[in-house]
C-alpha cells in the first residue's frame, strides 16, 4: 500500500513512523511552502497511491479536497477546525465520486470509548440518582477547552440525557497527552469510565485503517463507519 501525506508536521511525521512499521510506502509529503498539485509531474509521481492522508491545517482543506477530487484520488482527513466549510468539502467529495473518510480523532480506543460512554447513559440515564459528568485533562500546550472528544461524547450522552447538559470540567496542566473521562454518580456509589492515550501513534494507526478501508469506495464518512465494519456489535439500532 502507498499512501502521500498532505502535512508533514507532528502527526504527518507519527504517520510516516508507522506506516514505515507496518510497510506502508510513503511516496510524497506536501506541506505550506510545497502544496499537493494537480499537474503531470504529481499526477505521475502519485500514481499508484491508496489515498492521501490529510493532517495539515483547517484552512488548507477545501483545495486539498479539490485537489484530490481532479487527482481522482481518496482522501483521509484527520486536520480538525474547518466544520464551517464542512458542506462545501462534502460537495467537491460528491461530484468528484471520490472516497474520504474523516475524524476529529482517529484512536481506536477513543472512537470505542465513544460507544462505551453512549452505552453506558444508555443505561444510567434510565436510573433516578445518577448525576452524569465528562472530566478532560490535556497537556499545557493544548489550545482548545473542552477537547474535541470531550464534546463528541457529551454529544453521544445527550441522546439519553435529552434537555438535561452533562457537564465538562477540563484542565490544562503538565504534560499527559490526553485523559478523557466518563462518570456518574449516586449517594451509594461512583461509576467511572476512563480512556487514556499515550502518544500519537494509536491516532496515526487509525488512520492508515481508513485508508485500508477506503480503498474502492466512494462518498463521505466518518471513522465510525470503519468502526461499524470493523466491530458490528455493541451499536444502538435493532441489533444493537
Ligand atoms: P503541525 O502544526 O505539527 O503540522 C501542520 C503541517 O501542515 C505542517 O507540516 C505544515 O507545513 C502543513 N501545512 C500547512 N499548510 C499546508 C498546505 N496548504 N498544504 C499542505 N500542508 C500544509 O500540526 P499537527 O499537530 O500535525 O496537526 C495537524 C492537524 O491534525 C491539526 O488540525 C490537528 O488538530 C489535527 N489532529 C487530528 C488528529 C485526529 O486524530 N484526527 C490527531 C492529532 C491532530
Amino acid at each position: 500500500m502507498k499512501v502521500a501525506l498532505v502535512g508533514y508536521g507532528k502527526m504527518g511525521r507519527v504517520v510516516e513512523e508507522v506506516a514505515a512499521a507496518r510497510g506502508v510506502e510513503v511516496v510524497d509529503r506536501f506541506t505550506r511552502s510545497r502544496p499537493l498539485s494537480t499537474g503531470d509531474a504529481a499526477r505521475r509521481a502519485l500514481s499508484g497511491v491508496t489515498a492521501l492522508v490529510d493532517f495539515s491545517v483547517p484552512e488548507a482543506v477545501p483545495d486539498t479536497v479539490r485537489a484530490a477530487a481532479d487527482l481522482s484520488l481518496p482522501l483521509v482527513i484527520g486536520t480538525t477546525g474547518w466544520q464551517s466549510r464542512l458542506d462545501e468539502v462534502r460537495e467537491v467529495a460528491a461530484r468528484s465520486g471520490i472516497g474520504v473518510v474523516r475524524a476529529a480523532n482517529f484512536s481506536l480506543g477513543v472512537n470505542v470509548f465513544y460507544r462505551l460512554a453512549e452505552q453506558a447513559a444508555k443505561l444510567l440515564a434510565r436510573l433516578d440518582g445518577y448525576d452524569p459528568f465528562i472530566q478532560d485533562w490535556h497537556h499545557r500546550f493544548k489550545l482548545d477547552s473542552p477537547s474535541g472528544t470531550a464534546l463528541e461524547i457529551q454529544r453521544r450522552m445527550a441522546r439519553h440525557y435529552g434537555e438535561r447538559e452533562v457537564p465538562i470540567t477540563c484542565q490544562r496542566a503538565g504534560y499527559v497527552p490526553s485523559v478523557h473521562w466518563v462518570g456518574f454518580d449516586s449517594a451509594a456509589d461512583t461509576i467511572h469510565l476512563e480512556h487514556r492515550a499515550r502518544n500519537r501513534r494509536g491516532l496515526a494507526e487509525g488512520a492508515l485503517l481508513a485508508v485500508r478501508w477506503i480503498a474502492g469506495r466512494s462518498g463521505f464518512h466518518d471513522f465510525q463507519d470503519v468502526l461499524a465494519d470493523l466491530l458490528p456489535v455493541g451499536q444502538d439500532g435493532p441489533s444493537g
